[in-house]
């Protein structure tokens, strides 16, 4: 069993992590939680939010977490939960962009109504999020941004052509805003996961089954296959990256897209 570590690089600092409910958010959350930060846990599903903190205050019986619902999406939303979460846990000093979707499509049928989905939860809801939370960060004279993009927002990939153009898009923003914010005691940097395990891949496994008859193994080999290390990577690992950037001991560290993905993405 973990523990929150009293005295940890992050105690006292309030975190909010989007998409907190499962997969990469959860593991995300879990980390910091551990490195002894207060947590909001951030998403649109109330539910899942309450059962993954329920399950986080027996595993971490010494952490500090709260639940915000609201969709990245929508503008008021944002505006509205970031207030409340720093209301109940103090202004945010690490912000986590977690929550995204990925939803394929060949480039043909790829309509209006998909693109500006997958840029409105991807990259919008990034921005929305940065805007809330950056004026807290600035007064304090520190903060921590981390947004998860994708290897998808450093390489092109087929059949997602609106989620490469939406994480392409989240990693501009994380240099421009990493310059912007630079002598202001502020970093801003996006970890990159390659094909990590959770309900993403899942729903992408049982895309690839019901498209081309594979079975479930030979989906998730084809997943795996681009990956060096002929692996999914861990939701755990993508934490351990995040929760990294999120120390005072990073601050050096800003502008940087860093990839978790077994070497499939190397800095040219
Ligand atoms: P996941 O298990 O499907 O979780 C996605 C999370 O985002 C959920 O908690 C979901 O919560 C939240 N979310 C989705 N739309 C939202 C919205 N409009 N407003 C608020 N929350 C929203 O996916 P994951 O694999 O953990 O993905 C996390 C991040 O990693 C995403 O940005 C994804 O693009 C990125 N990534 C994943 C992979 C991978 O292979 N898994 C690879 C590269 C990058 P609710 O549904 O409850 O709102």
């Amino acid at each position: 069993m973990a523990a929150a570590r009293q005295g940890g690089e992050l105690q006292g600092r309030h975190a909010l992590v989007t998409g907190a409910g499962r997969g990469i958010g959860a593991a995300i959350a879990r980390r910091l939680l551990a490195d002894g930060a207060s947590v909001t846990l951030l998403g649109r599903n109330a539910g899942v939010l309450h059962e993954t903190a329920a399950a986080l205050r027996v595993e971490l019986p010494e952490a500090v977490l709260a639940v915000e619902t609201a969709d990245i999406a929508d503008a008021e939303a944002v505006s509205l939960a970031f207030a409340a979460a720093s209301g109940r846990l103090g202004p945010v000093a690490v912000l986590v962009n977690n929550a995204g979707q990925a939803r394929s499509a060949p480039f043909g049928k790829t309509d209006l109504a998909l693109w500006q989905s997958m840029l409105e939860v991807n990259l919008t809801g990034t921005f929305l999020c940065a805007q809330a939370a950056l004026p807290g960060m600035l007064a304090a004279g520190w903060g921590r941004i981390v947004n998860v993009a994708s290897t998808a927002g450093l390489r092109g990939y087929g059949y997602v052509s609106a989620y490469c153009a939406a994480k392409h898009g989240v990693i501009g923003l994380t240099r421009a805003l990493a310059l912007e914010v630079a002598a202001k005691g502020v970093t801003v940097n996006a970890v990159c996961p390659g094909y990590t395990e959770t309900d993403i891949v899942r729903e992408a496994v049982a895309n690839i089954v019901a498209k081309t008859g594979r079975s479930e193994a030979e989906a998730r080999a084809e997943l795996a296959a681009g990956n060096p290390q002929k692996r999914l990577v861990q939701p755990e690992e993508v934490a351990d990256a995040v929760a990294w950037l999120c120390r005072p001991s990073a601050g050096a560290m800003t502008g940087q897209a860093i990839a978790v993905a077994g070497g499939e993405v190397m800095a040219g």
